[in-house]
């Protein structure tokens, strides 16, 4: 597997990585079993949160007695210092571990830096002078603040939003990193579900040397399908691109990247699945979306209070609520359609 260097953490990791959240959807002996098959295969940097339920323990239950074996990142979301340190105890225990390697602040609506009254920043410093973490990270959605935070030279690490849908911008953030001196970790590098080929996704990706993707697995043949791409390491063939190029066509303008950062919505929709909904019928398509409880869930869309809180949260400006509503007429098209799939 080729190996890929975080910035000036001086860290080197293997280029596939793990992201952790999709864990938290199956259970303990499953998700042990997976993440030890991971770190078998070559895989040595795992990135977790506070905010992915049982995501940490899972990870303490399957790899702490190989601690010195792979790279170590978790999350915060707190907005205070008294908060950031009980997450950070808490992740230590539940990681079963003494150390953190990259403590990231978990997509901030602004960047933590010292003397700005939160005292976050202050607690991460302080928490690397006492060994429990070694590297500060920042996680984020929103390219104004990813850039400034980078800019402000007090990040190791940026983990952003990066797959081969992004754009010239978003590309560009990628070399800011690299002339900064910054790692940068990208997340969704399936666009949450939406890119399906993943020869294509590795070998487009492989062509960033300084951009460690962590690749979001739940099931074994997704562990698979990842190590076969990075052992075939074939580059960027004309198959990956003609695919790349199609996807961009089909998923170009405005669409719901799943991140879920606009939710809870009173109504209780599912936003971060609704939104999505024909797209995801579409390019994976699953029965299970059409069930009655699925019916159920695509149902509440009727009742949106156009209460303004997803569009105020979305960090790609998007009109939610009409995009909620356009994927409710497109759901019921499909049920119409597809009658043999209920
Ligand atoms: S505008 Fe509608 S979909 Fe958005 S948060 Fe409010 S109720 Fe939910
Ligand atoms: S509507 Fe925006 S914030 Fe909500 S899940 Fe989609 S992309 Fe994320």
């Amino acid at each position: 597997m080729k190996r890929a260097l975080l910035g000036r953490t001086g860290i080197t990791v293997n280029k596939e990585a793990f992201g952790a959240l999709p864990v938290q959807r199956v259970g303990m002996a499953e998700a042990v079993k997976l993440l030890q098959k991971a770190l078998d295969g070559g895989i040595n940097f795992f990135d977790t949160a506070r905010g992915y339920s049982d995501s940490e323990e899972k990870i303490g239950n399957a790899l702490s007695h190989r601690r010195d074996e792979f790279i170590l990142a978790t999350k915060t979301p707190s907005k205070n210092a008294e908060g950031f340190w009980k997450d950070l105890e808490t992740s230590l225990g539940k990681l079963k571990t003494d150390h953190i390697d990259i403590y990231q602040f978990h997509n901030p609506d602004f960047f933590p830096r010292p003397g700005d009254d939160t005292g976050l920043y202050e607690a991460m410093v302080q928490a690397k002078a006492q060994g429990k973490i070694r590297f500060i990270g920042i996680t984020n959605h929103r390219l104004p603040l990813a850039k400034e935070a980078v800019e402000s030279g007090l990040y190791d690490t940026l983990q952003f939003p990066f797959s081969y849908l992004s754009n010239e911008d978003e590309i560009n953030l990628t070399r800011l990193c690299a002339e900064k001196n910054v790692g940068f970790i990208a997340m969704k590098a399936l666009s949450g579900g939406l890119i399906t080929d993943i020869d294509a996704a590795q070998a487009w990706m492989a062509q960033y040397a300084n951009v460690v993707p962590i690749w979001g697995i739940q099931r074994a043949s997704e562990l698979e399908g990842l190590l076969g791409a990075a052992e075939k390491n074939s580059g960027l063939l004309p198959e990956h691109e003609r695919r790349i190029e199609t996807d961009r066509r089909e998923l170009s303008g405005t669409f719901c990247r799943g991140c879920g950062y606009c939710m809870p919505c009173p109504a209780e929709i599912e936003i971060n699945t609704c939104a999505r909904m024909p797209l995801l019928l579409r390019r994976a398509p699953s029965a299970r979306f059409l069930s009655p409880e699925w019916q159920k869930e695509m149902a509440k869309i009727e009742h949106c209070r156009h209460c303004g809180h997803c569009v105020k949260h979305c960090p790609y400006g998007l009109d939610t609520p009409g995009l909620l509503k356009k994927s409710y007429q497109d759901y019921q098209t499909f049920l119409r359609e597809a009658p043999a799939a209920m």
